[in-house]
């Protein structure tokens, strides 16, 4: 839209100058979004919905944003612990990989000897841990102990439990203020919507959305593939402006914006790929009534089953994805170690007893390779 006409924040009615314009993102950066929209929200009230609103959605999405290892615009999801089937811990981080979550240090004081266990996230960790040691046993070589310690990764060899929770309000108006984000780039005054604002704007308010599961509204859905999608569209029969939040593919929103439309007819799509950040083509069925999108508000909407289907199918697809990576990554690396290590030269034939060395020796890389994750997801009211 041409820059001479006067924008007012949606949140708290100030003009919006070249200044205190924020570059909102329509979908919020935490969880993979790209696009920004121009003369929305004014900077401060950028910062404080994203603070409240936009966090506690990223919050209740981490587990997500780090399983599909999504491609974010700025800094990487946050690390987070979860604990196995067995209640070890472990630290999940944006690439995939695991750490401990902390460094673990056990002495064992027996009659004759001492035995100290130390696991440690890096060398460097290490080093510091049996320095500590060396000072308080100082017969100990801990220049020996050091060359023997060697890297290694860590491998879940138990299921990993995610406890997916989503719900609130403050996630509800993340939903909203993004549904009215896209409505601005179309030119659709966001001010027109009267229950999106009201429940932005008023503590107390009816909330203007609800989880929908009925049936699948996005048309176009790349199999396999968690997607990000917005969708408005406005209709003067019904007199609704709609609204629908789709996040991961699993999470799935409708809203009523409006009920007292009386513009042209629009409709206004938009998606994307959280793990690659490009733009999907997809389209969207949403011809709700009030009366089905309220039920929504209600939770009357929400199927457990449905949930777990559209889990099911961006999950295991994803899961057999990294399966792959994670194995030609490891084989890689055993390859390479058992030849390294088995005295055999390149090159040269290798002998029986080199042969039976490196089967050895590409058995102890292997063994420990178990990815297994299993993503359980809980109601939270
Ligand atoms: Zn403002």
């Amino acid at each position: 839209m041409s820059g001479n006409v006067e924008k007012r924040c949606l949140l708290c009615e100030e003009l919006i100058s070249a200044e205190t314009d924020s570059r909102e993102h329509l979908i919020p950066n935490s969880i993979g979004g790209r696009k920004k929209v121009s003369g929305f929200l004014c900077v401060p009230c950028n910062s404080k919905s994203g603070d409240s609103w936009d966090s506690a959605l990223a919050h209740q999405m981490n587990p997500l944003s780090l399983f599909f290892r999504i491609n974010r615009e700025r800094g990487d999801a946050p690390s987070q612990k979860f604990k196995t089937t067995s209640g070890r811990e472990l630290v999940l981080n944006a690439d995939g990989s695991m750490d401990l979550p902390k460094p673990v240090f056990k002495e064992q004081q027996n009659d004759t000897r001492v035995e100290i266990k130390i696991s440690a996230r890096d060398m460097t960790e290490a080093k510091k841990m049996l320095r500590g040691v060396a000072r308080k046993y100082p017969r100990l070589n801990v220049d020996e102990l050091l060359e023997e310690t060697k890297m290694q990764s860590t491998y879940s060899q138990e299921p990993i439990h995610f406890n997916l929770s989503f719900g609130g309000l403050d996630a509800g108006r993340s939903f909203v203020k993004t549904a009215l984000a896209l409505l601005s780039t179309i030119g659709v005054s966001a001010r027109d919507c009267e229950h999106a604002i009201q429940f932005l704007k008023e503590e107390e308010s009816e909330p203007c959305f609800g989880y929908y599961y009925e049936k699948d509204l996005v048309g176009g859905r790349p199999a396999g593939t968690p997607v990000h999608c917005v969708h408005v569209n406005g209709d003067p029969d019904s007199k609704l402006i709609r609204g629908y939040v789709e996040y991961f593919g699993v999470m799935r929103v409708v809203m009523c914006l409006s009920s007292n439309y009386s513009g042209n007819a629009f409709s206004a799509t938009y998606a994307i790929d959280p793990t690659k950040g490009e733009e999907l083509n997809l389209s969207v069925g949403l011809d709700l009534d009030l009366v089905d999108i309220r039920k929504a508000y209600n939770y009357e909407k929400w199927d457990g089953k449905a949930v777990q289907q559209a889990m099911g199918a961006v999950i295991g697809p994803t899961l057999e994805k990294q399966h792959k990576e994670e194995r030609g990554r490891v084989l890689d690396e055993a390859v390479r170690y058992a030849f390294s290590n088995c005295g055999s030269k390149e090159g040269e034939v290798i002998a029986e007893e080199q042969h039976n060395r490196l089967m050895g020796l590409l058995r102890e890389k292997l063994e420990p390779w178990v990815l297994n994750q299993i993503i359980s997801m809980r109601k939270h009211d």
